[in-house]
C-alpha cells in the first residue's frame, strides 16, 4: 500500500466531491492534509478524517482572491515546516453554447480552475525548491482532452491546466519537483448529480467500463502520483476514466 506517513498535503476543493475523496485517502495513508475549501467548508472532511485516526487541518481559500495562495501557503510552512504534495482541484462549471456564453461564465471557470491552479502552484514552489522535492498534481478533465458541447469555458480551462503542468514539470524538474495530471471521466459528486437518473444511465452506458467513477478512483491515482513509485513520472497525464475515452 502506498505510504504517505510524514508528508504534508494541501488539497483545494477538499469540501467536497472529488477533493474530499482525495483528502480522507491522502489522510488514510499518513500525509497530515491542509484541506482548503470557502469559509468553513472544509471543516467536515478534516472532522471525517480525524474520527478516522488521521491529521488534517481545515482552511478557508477561496481561489480567485488575490493573495489567498500565498496565505495558505505562507501558513502552512509556518506550521508544518514544508509542503510535499498541492493537488489543484477547486473547479467550477458553468455550461453554455458557445452562442450564448456569457463573458463573466468564461471568466468565471478560467479564473477558479486555471487561474486558481497557477496562484497555488506559484506559491508552493518556493519551499518545494528549497526543501528540494515537492508534488504537484492537477485535476483535468476528460473534457479537456474531447471537448464537449456547452462546455467551451470548462474544456478550454482543462485543456489549459495540462498544457499549464507539462511547462511547469519542465521548469522544475531539475529541483526534485513534478508536476502531473488526473483527468477524470465522469464522476458520482454534486457536479454530476445535477444530471437525471435517464441520463446518467445513458452516461453510463457509454462507459466501456459500465459505471461512473467515483472520487476514491481518482484519489487512488493522485495517491500514487504522490508517492515515491511515481518518482519518475513527470509531466504526464494519467485519465481515469473507465475508458471512455482513450
Ligand atoms: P464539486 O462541485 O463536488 O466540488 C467542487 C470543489 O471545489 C468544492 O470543494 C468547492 O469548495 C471547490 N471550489 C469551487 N470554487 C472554489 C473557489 N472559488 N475557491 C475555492 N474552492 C472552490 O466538484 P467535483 O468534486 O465534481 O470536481 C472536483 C474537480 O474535479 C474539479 O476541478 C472538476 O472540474 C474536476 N472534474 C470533475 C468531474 C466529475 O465528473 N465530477 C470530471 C472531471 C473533472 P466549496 O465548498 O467552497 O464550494
Amino acid at each position: 500500500m502506498i505510504e504517505l506517513t510524514g508528508r504534508t498535503a494541501i488539497v483545494t476543493g477538499a469540501s467536497r466531491g472529488i477533493g474530499r475523496g482525495i483528502a480522507l485517502m491522502l489522510a488514510s495513508r499518513g500525509a497530515h492534509v491542509v484541506a482548503a475549501a470557502r469559509g468553513e467548508n472544509a471543516r467536515a472532511v478534516v472532522d471525517e478524517i480525524a474520527g478516522a485516526g488521521g491529521s488534517a487541518e481545515a482552511e478557508a481559500l477561496e481561489v480567485t482572491e488575490a493573495g489567498a495562495a500565498e496565505t495558505l501557503v505562507a501558513r502552512t510552512v509556518e506550521r508544518h515546516g514544508r509542503i510535499d504534495i498541492l493537488v489543484n482541484n477547486a473547479g467550477i462549471a458553468r455550461d453554455q453554447l458557445m452562442l450564448r456564453m456569457k463573458r463573466e461564465d468564461w471568466d468565471a471557470v478560467i479564473a477558479t480552475n486555471l487561474t486558481g491552479a497557477f496562484a497555488l502552484t506559484q506559491a508552493v514552489l518556493k519551499p518545494m525548491i528549497r526543501q528540494r522535492g515537492g508534488r504537484i498534481i492537477c485535476i483535468s478533465s476528460v473534457v479537456g482532452q474531447s471537448g464537449n458541447a456547452g462546455q467551451a469555458n470548462y474544456a478550454a480551462s482543462k485543456a489549459g491546466l495540462v498544457g499549464f503542468a507539462k511547462a511547469v514539470a519542465l521548469e522544475v524538474a531539475s529541483r526534485g519537483i513534478t508536476v502531473n495530471v488526473v483527468a477524470p471521466g465522469m464522476i458520482e459528486t454534486d457536479m454530476t448529480r445535477a444530471i437525471t437518473e435517464n441520463a446518467r444511465e445513458e452516461w453510463a452506458s457509454k462507459i466501456p467500463l459500465r459505471r461512473l467513477g467515483t472520487p476514491a478512483d481518482i484519489a487512488a491515482a493522485v495517491c500514487f502520483l504522490a508517492s515515491d513509485d511515481a518518482a519518475y513520472i513527470t509531466g504526464q497525464v494519467l485519465a481515469v476514466n473507465g475508458g471512455m475515452y482513450t
